[in-house]
C-alpha cells in the first residue's frame, strides 16, 4: 500500500476515488510530470515545475498551486512513502463536468500525485545496451505538451515490445524525433547530436541536463535534425528519460549500432550524470 495525494488529502491508494465524469477519464484532458527523487530529494524540481506550467498554459488549465505549495505537497508525499529513491508522478486534469468537448467554466482541476520505488539503472545495460526499432511517428503535432492522452505512445512502445525490443524511435518526415517515452541522442564523430526542441518532441529534463553536462565538460554537442540515414549510420544512439536516465541502444531494427556495445561517449556521460546525481541531497 502506498500513500497518494488527491485533491488536498493524503490517503492510501486503495481508498482513492475519481468521478467517472472527470475529464481526464473521459477525454484524456490533462497533463502530468514524472520527477525522480534520489535519497529523498526531488531532482531538477524547478525544471519539472516549469515544464508543468508550460503544459498547463498550453491546454488552458490554471495551475492549482504556487511553487512553494507544490514543494510542500511533494515533500510530504515523499516522507509518507519513506523517502529513498522514488519516481513521483503527478497529474492534473481539468476536473469533473457533464460530458461536453467545450471547456467548462468554474470547475476545480483534479490533482493527483503518487510516489513509486525507483530502481537504480540495470547493471547489465553497460554490457549489452538495449534494442530499439524505428516506427512511424503518427502522434499529434503538440508533442511538447506533456499530455496524459498517450495512446499513440502506448501503441508505439508496444510495437517495440512485440518485436523483442525495448523502445521505438519515431520517424516523422524522414527525421527521427524521439522515442515513445524518451528523447534521442546520437554520437557522430565524437559529437553529441539531439533534435532541436519544437512541437514534435517533449522537451526532456534529462535531455537538457545532458546538454548542460556536455557543455560544462567541453564535449561537442549540437541540436540538429537527425535524418533516418544519419540515425542508421550513428556511432552511438542513446535514449534518455528521468526514470531510465541514459540508455545505450546497441541494436536498431536488428542491426548493430557502432560495435554493438555501449560506446565510449555513453560511458563518459553516464559517469558525469551519476556524479551530478550524487551531488544532490536534501
Ligand atoms: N519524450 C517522451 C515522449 C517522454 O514520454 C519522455 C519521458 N516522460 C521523455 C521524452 C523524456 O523526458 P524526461 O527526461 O523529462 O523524463
Amino acid at each position: 500500500m502506498s500513500i497518494i495525494y488527491l485533491n488536498g488529502k493524503f490517503i492510501p491508494d486503495s481508498d482513492a476515488c475519481i468521478s467517472v465524469l472527470d475529464r481526464g477519464f473521459i477525454f484524456g484532458d490533462g497533463v502530468y510530470e514524472v520527477i525522480p527523487v534520489y535519497n529523498g530529494c526531488l531532482f531538477r524540481l524547478p525544471e519539472h515545475l516549469q515544464r508543468l506550467q508550460n503544459s498547463l498554459d498550453a491546454i488552458r488549465i490554471i495551475n492549482p498551486y504556487p511553487t512553494q505549495e507544490w514543494q510542500r505537497i511533494l515533500n510530504e508525499l515523499i516522507d509518507k512513502n519513506h523517502g529513498g529513491d522514488l519516481s513521483v508522478y503527478l497529474q492534473i486534469t481539468r476536473g469533473v463536468a457533464k460530458r461536453d468537448h467545450a471547456l467548462p467554466k468554474d470547475i476545480q482541476p483534479t490533482v493527483f500525485a503518487m510516489a513509486n520505488p525507483l530502481p537504480p539503472p540495470d547493471k547489465a545495460l553497460a554490457q549489452n545496451g538495449i534494442r530499439a526499432i524505428t516506427g512511424d511517428d503518427y502522434r499529434w503535432v503538440n508533442c511538447h505538451i506533456k499530455a496524459i492522452s498517450l495512446l499513440p505512445n502506448v501503441l508505439l512502445r508496444q510495437q517495440a515490445i512485440d518485436a523483442g525490443a525495448s523502445e521505438t524511435i519515431l520517424l516523422r518526415n524522414g527525421e527521427a524525433t524521439e522515442g515513445a517515452a524518451s528523447n534521442l541522442f546520437i554520437v557522430e564523430n565524437q559529437v553529441l547530436v539531439t533534435p532541436p526542441k519544437g512541437p514534435f518532441l517533449l522537451p526532456g529534463i534529462t535531455r537538457d541536463l545532458i546538454l548542460e553536462l556536455a557543455a560544462q565538460n567541453h564535449i561537442a554537442c549540437e541540436e540538429a535534425a537527425i535524418s533516418e540515414l544519419r540515425l542508421r549510420k550513428a556511432d552511438e544512439i542513446w535514449l534518455t528519460s528521468s526514470t531510465k536516465e541514459i540508455l545505450p541502444v546497441t541494436y536498431l531494427d536488428n542491426q548493430p549500432v557502432g560495435g554493438a556495445k555501449p560506446g565510449p561517449m555513453w560511458h563518459t556521460l553516464v559517469d558525469l550524470y551519476q556524479s551530478f546525481k550524487k551531488s544532490f541531497s536534501r
